[in-house]
């Protein structure tokens, strides 16, 4: 297997997680880096996450342009990715997701902490982005590239974004790694949610956070368990 075709059904084994576990349904997607091309990255055509298959990742350069003459219909929200690969050269992978659990902490001033250990890579800060900020009034979708590089700005060097009524993006530096954190982020939204409702809340602290990032092998056992797991549960053992 050469380094594409590896990267190319571990992108679909991500998708088929991220469903599977609720992050996304018919909407939200994931993407890699072009192991060959860190100015290139790799996406589905439009179509579910559930349903990904390897013949549906389509390549991309980092203004969101279909690379290679392919005409097929990409996500109209490409540009996310794009910006992100952009703005952060560490980045290798990215998701996008509108899981419901994440929604209340984007269009209020109750800021996501993590609250749960497996919530300790999202970071001490989650920040907000509104389109409505610089674009005024839109479909709320981000449809181009000064939109994508826009939210990238506001995500810095966070590894999680909010997107104000829309969802979250979340950025790391392997694709075990971004969908282990976009696995957790809602449930640490949840948890956080139910804990508010009981009193105030005590999150994780900075070193506490330190302490879990330190700790964290992207090679480990202790990582792959979890994909394997995942991959497994998501019925795509077979492309492991
Ligand atoms: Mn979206």
């Amino acid at each position: 297997m050469t380094d594409l075709e590896r990267a190319r059904a571990d992108l679909v084994i991500a998708n088929r997680i991220l469903a599977h576990e609720n992050v996304v349904d018919a909407y939200g997607h994931v993407s890699v880096r072009d192991p060959r091309d860190a100015k290139r990255f790799l996406l589905a055509r439009s179509v579910s996450p559930e349903m990904v298959v390897p013949p549906d990742i389509m390549e991309f350069d980092l203004e969101g342009n279909a690379l290679g003459g392919d005409a097929r219909q990409p996500y109209l929200e490409r540009f996310i990715h794009a910006a992100i690969y952009e703005a952060r050269p560490e980045v290798l992978a990215v998701v996008h997701a509108h899981a419901e659990e994440v929604l209340p902490f984007g269009i209020t001033g109750a800021p996501l902490r993590p609250v749960i250990h497996s919530g300790s890579f999202m970071g001490e800060q989650v920040p907000v982005w509104d389109i409505r900020d610089k674009f005024g009034d839109t479909n709320m979708l981000v449809t181009n590239l000064p939109q994508g590089r826009d939210l990238a700005t506001r995500l810095g060097g966070n590894n999680v974004a909010l997107m104000r009524g829309h969802g979250f993006v979340a950025a790391a530096r392997s694709l075990i790694e971004v969908v282990r954190m976009s696995v957790y982020v809602p449930r640490n939204a949840r948890v956080q949610m139910a804990a508010m409702q009981l009193g105030a809340v005590k999150p994780l602290s900075r070193g506490e956070i330190a302490a879990r990032n330190a700790g964290y092998k992207p090679q480990s056992p202790e990582t792959w368990r979890a994909w394997e797991y995942w991959a497994t549960r998501a019925g795509c053992k077979e492309l492991l």
